[in-house]
């Protein structure tokens, strides 16, 4: 295994792998190894192997991937672990949740079997219904973006039968005219003192917008300076964001899962207006890229991104 992963250092750095910030948008396909353990905790708890590949894949955009010689991601809390005993006051982990999962005789918080046992233990003791698992993920990271997160995560998987999800699309179809050039942190030509959070890439009115990833539509309508906008989190902890459409696809909603080339609706100049307003600048779609790390998320540059996706699809 080793040689495969120094040959994806290699190959990252000669095709000039982007901003150091972002490491998770494309990473070594273990995809093997973590299914068999999913599966394996779905058989022991019955908790839908989907849930716990979503769980592990947030945790691998918030630990920087596992750590050496885990197949997992998942870091938890001590307090979970072992519970308070008698120190802290936890009434869901009063005498904690670890187990030992793979019959050592060890109860081993590094242990990546060990781990998905408890956990999927934990979630069991809520029930294992969709809306039981939610609960039980709330109680256990309390935070609306991450229990969101996760729950995308398992619909793509669901989706998609598989975590080995690598394809990625440019966001508008390479045979139409278009231009874009870096352009993020630029000051804005008007509407707002916030710097310019996005690549805008000139097209005309009508040109397919497609999705660039895996991911779910958690948002969907207007605002005052991105028009109809459209937004996309993806299984990296990654919200895409589509601005100033002339259209949105049809029967696209918020919830729906898509996958790369998916036309998500048209190019337009809608915005800087109440809803409906267009015009006010060339049509464009203003692409951008915010990263959730668990505890806050900030927008980066998708220039390098752009230009990666148009290569690979140029490639093919
Ligand atoms: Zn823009």
């Amino acid at each position: 295994m080793k040689w495969i992963r120094v040959m994806l250092i290699v190959t990252s750095l000669i095709i000039g792998i982007g901003s150091s910030h972002v490491v998770h948008a494309e990473e070594k396909d273990d995809g093997e190894a973590r299914m068999a353990l999913y599966k394996k905790t779905e058989a022991l708890t019955d908790i839908p192997w989907e849930y716990i590949a979503a769980i592990d894949q947030y945790e691998r955009q918030v630990h920087d991937n596992p750590k050496e010689g885990r197949v997992t991601a998942i870091e938890t809390d001590p307090l979970f672990w072992t519970g308070s005993a008698g120190e802290m006051p936890s009434a869901l982990f009063p005498d904690g949740w670890g187990e030992d999962g793979n019959g050592d005789k060890s109860i081993d918080i590094e242990n990546d079997e060990d781990v998905l046992w408890s956990l999927g233990n934990y979630i069991k003791s809520f029930g294992t219904t969709k809306e039981d698992i939610k609960i039980a993920l709330w109680n256990y990271y309390k935070r609306d973006l991450t229990v969101q997160t996760i729950m995308n995560n398992a619909k793509v998987f669901e989706e998609f039968g598989t975590v080995s999800l690598t394809k990625r699309s440019f966001p508008l179809p390479l045979n139409t005219n278009y231009s874009y050039r870096s352009t993020w942190g630029d000051a804005r030509g008007f509407g707002g003192r916030r710097i310019h959070e996005g690549t805008d890439i000139f097209a005309n009115y009508g040109v397919p917008v497609k999705s660039t990833t895996y991911g779910v539509i958690e948002m969907k309508g207007w605002n005052r300076y991105g028009g109809w906008r459209i937004g996309i989190r993806d299984i990296y902890n990654i919200y895409h964001y589509y601005a100033h459409l002339q259209s949105f696809s049809e029967d696209l909603e918020v919830g729906d899962v898509v996958k790369p080339g998916d036309v998500v609706g048209g190019v337009g100049a809608t915005g800087y207006g109440p809803p409906g307003t267009s015009g006010k600048f060339p049509p464009h779609l203003h692409y951008g890229m915010y990263q959730d790390n668990g505890k806050n998320e900030w927008s980066f540059d998708p220039y390098p991104y752009l230009k990666r996706w148009e290569r690979m699809e140029q490639s093919n």
